[in-house]
């Protein structure tokens, strides 16, 4: 029953034992992302903010909760970017969701792709580079969401990384001994504003992914659910299932990684503050390198 209207629920909260029927947990979670978004200050007044989407039901979600908070505050300006990558049989499903989405609440949507910045499609450059599709895909495509985003006059760049997306990057990097790349998580990223560099924002940072799937859900976002063709490969997956076992076994681990990550990150931050941004010598785009890793990437294509 629905701990509010005692109608059928939909769904039983990760981290409590709360179960709410579909209009209750609609309202819960917008509260919870509004919520968010004043508790970590991730919006400030006349920001524009420009909102990576790739069609898939996590971006929708922040697109929508965003969008509607415009409604009320007006000063508030929303536009959607995409990168399509070109990957075939995936892509091209989430971008028609994305442009149904943007027609219907009447969000501007620019889309970019690798083929025309880059010469070449994902699909095309795992074949030639022989590289994991997801350092590729991950490295060109933050590039492109900074320096499309930044062009089109962003304050500060939205993503829909929710508390399991969260919750993996935390122990992906534990694992591979990297706290520096952990100093750059947390609801706002990056460990100091630099130049060129648009400052990225988790509105769904204390939100699950199931909270976020069944929000998406719902609202009936996604025509069908398509998942990448090079996910089964990754770590990330792994360390996913993981968690969600753990999870099972031990309800509540998840929040209790991300919020004890909290109290830490302030002395994360504060250890690696002194990493110095460079600008890359061949596309002058912010890197912690002399030539960035996307350029490095383009040149091993030619
Ligand atoms: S699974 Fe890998 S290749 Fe596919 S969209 Fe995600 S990062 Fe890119
Ligand atoms: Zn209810
Ligand atoms: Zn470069």
């Amino acid at each position: 029953m629905c701990k509010f209207c005692k109608t059928n629920p939909v769904i039983t909260l990760t981290n409590s034992n709360i179960s709410l029927c579909s209009s209750c947990f609609i309202k819960y979670f917008e509260k919870k992302v509004f919520r968010t978004i004043r508790k970590f200050k991730l919006l400030d007044k006349g920001d524009t903010i420009v909102v990576g989407v790739s069609g898939g039901k996590d971006s929708l979600t922040i697109l929508n909760i965003l969008a509607k908070l415009a409604e009320t505050k007006r000063d508030l300006k929303i536009k959607a970017v995409l990168i399509d990558e070109g990957i075939k049989n995936y892509r091209s499903i989430t971008i028609k969701d994305a442009q149904k989405f943007c027609k219907e609440k009447k969000i501007q949507l620019y889309i970019y792709s690798f083929k025309k910045e880059f010469g070449y499609t994902l699909d095309e450059m795992v074949k030639k580079l022989k590289l994991n599709p997801c350092i590729i895909c991950g490295i060109l495509r933050r590039y492109l969401l900074n320096k499309k985003s930044r062009l089109l006059g962003a304050k500060k760049l939205a993503t829909g990384h929710h508390l399991d997306d969260e919750a993996q990057s935390i122990l992906m990097n534990q694992f591979k001994n990297n706290l520096e790349l952990s100093a750059r998580l947390g609801p706002i990223t990056g460990v100091a504003r630099f130049k060129n560099f648009i400052p990225r924002i988790k509105p769904l940072y204390l939100l699950t992914e199931k909270e976020t799937a069944t929000y998406a859900f719902l609202k009936k976002f996604n025509h069908k659910y398509v998942e990448c063709p090079y996910s089964q490969d990754c770590f990330r997956n792994d360390i996913r299932d993981f968690l969600n076992d753990f999870e099972n076994n031990y309800p509540g681990s998840k929040h209790g990684l991300i919020f004890s990550f909290l109290s830490v990150l302030p002395l994360l931050k504060e250890k690696y503050k002194e990493e110095k941004v460079r600008y890359c010598k061949s596309c002058k785009e912010p890197c912690a390198k002399e030539i960035c890793n996307a350029c490095e990437i383009i040149k091993k294509l030619k």
